[in-house]
């Protein structure tokens, strides 16, 4: 079979991947685009948990919400909420204290501003995308794709794309990337990779800008997250759901104490109950190592299963979560996400260089400095921008 060839791919399907293309769309954009994707479906980090085994179980186990905290709002935003895929957040946050005291939400730059949720669970965000997207001409998503090596093609006429065995998946005349696995050294600690494949790509191309981007993402520090999944028995449910908040804070000496940052209260379908409880940084540094063997991108990564280190790991968080809040998960259904870059830290991609019209190939994703960095916002905004500057191009 002939290789596909695309005007553009993009690689990754979240926030930046899917707004992206539906900004692209949006614009009147009809060239032909793919987008590759690791996980399952769409999402990313604001994908939503599901079971093959209970179709009642989804749990947002990334990003319970998200904020924007500036006007303009980003467009794509109008058409996700007129169609209901995104609604607003009504959620009741607090904070809790080293002592175990309950008090009034703090100021974090995750809760200012207008707050939203995907609809019904936050990959409805990515969802929305896709099918606005979708909706103008055809946007395959090709899940359960990883792409492992970015081949230059000669002359700078595009990309040939591998996947994990050495096998082309597609070529592209232009190529984004909306994720930093391929441009950061995190890939070689994380999966022993022996390369990085934007650095290696961008080498070979020997391109000054291309080089300078590719350095720039290698450079960005993240911070991870080891989320702890709960699906609480309907016993333990009850009390829970007499809890006066659905997101909940830990402050500083809290999170010191308890190694926990956030817990979030979700409703699943047909009335069953799950919490997500978001470690602290210093808790996920110390326990990097230790993957949530369910994820599918650890699967697809080949990450090597630790059974007794992610039980450990679980009955950390949860003993921390009843001890600061003095009630039972007993009975729930445990299951741990590490989010090996949950955060990227400042200062991160400058927007210069998020397009490299040499090598025809782009970035967006909420590593791109600017309004939003580090969250669905930037992811959004970065998207829109990279559009705007795509479009004479392609
Ligand atoms: C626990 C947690 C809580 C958070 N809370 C909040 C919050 O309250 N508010 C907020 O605004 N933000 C929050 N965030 C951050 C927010 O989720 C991100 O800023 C946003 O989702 C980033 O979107 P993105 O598209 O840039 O990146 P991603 O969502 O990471 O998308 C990149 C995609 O690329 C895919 N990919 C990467 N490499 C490859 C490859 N080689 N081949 C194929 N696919 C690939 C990945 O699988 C991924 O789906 C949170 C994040 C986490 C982890």
């Amino acid at each position: 079979m002939d290789l596909a060839v695309v005007d553009l791919a993009v690689i990754g399907a979240g926030a930046a991947g899917c707004g992206l293309a539906a900004a692209l769309r949006q614009r009147g954009w009809s060239g032909s685009l793919a987008l590759l994707e690791i996980g399952r479906g769409p999402g990313g980090r604001t994908a939503t948990r599901r079971s093959r085994h209970n179709a009642g179980f989804a749990l947002n186990h990334g990003a319970p919400l998200f904020n924007i905290t500036a006007a303009p709002e980003p467009h794509l935003l109008q058409a996700l909420r007129s169609e209901g895929w995104i609604t607003p957040f009504a959620g009741a946050i607090c904070s809790l204290d080293a002592a175990g005291r309950m008090g009034a939400a703090l100021p974090d730059p995750l809760t200012s501003g207008a707050l939203w949720q995907g609809s019904p669970g936050m990959d409805g965000l990515c969802r929305g995308l896709l099918s606005l997207a979708q909706r103008t001409a055809p946007t395959p998503l090709l899940s359960g794709s990883l792409v492992r090596q970015l081949e230059p093609l000669a002359a700078g006429q595009g990309w040939r794309l591998q996947g994990n065995d050495g096998q082309a998946l597609l070529e592209c005349r232009w190529l984004v990337l909306s994720g930093t696995l391929l441009a950061h050294p995190r890939c070689q600690t994380a999966f022993g990779w022996a390369d990085v494949p934007l650095q290696q790509a961008a080498a070979q191309r020997g391109e000054p800008q291309l080089l300078a981007a590719a350095a720039a993402l290698a450079a960005i520090p993240s911070q991870a997250s080891s989320n702890l999944l709960l699906s609480l028995s309907e016993a333990s449910a009850a009390a829970w759901r007499q809890q006066p908040w659905r997101l909940l804070q830990f402050n500083a000496a809290a999170q010191e104490r308890w190694g926990i940052r956030r817990v979030s209260l979700q409703a699943m379908a047909a009335g069953h109950w799950g919490l997500v409880v978001e470690s602290s940084a210093a808790f996920a540094a110390r326990h990097l190592q230790v993957y949530g063997s369910r994820s599918s991108a650890a699967q697809l990564l080949g990450a090597a299963p630790e059974p007794q280190a992610e039980a450990q790991v679980i009955e950390s968080l949860d003993r921390q979560l009843r001890a600061a809040l003095g009630l039972s998960t007993a009975g729930a259904e445990r299951q741990l996400m590490r989010w090996g870059a949950a955060f990227p830290q400042a200062p991160g991609l400058p927007s210069t260089l998020s397009l490299c019209p040499d090598s025809r190939i782009g970035f967006c994703g909420d590593a791109i400095a600017g309004l939003g960095f580090g969250r669905v916002e930037g992811a959004l905004r970065s998207a829109e921008a990279l559009a705007e500057r795509l479009l004479p191009l392609i």
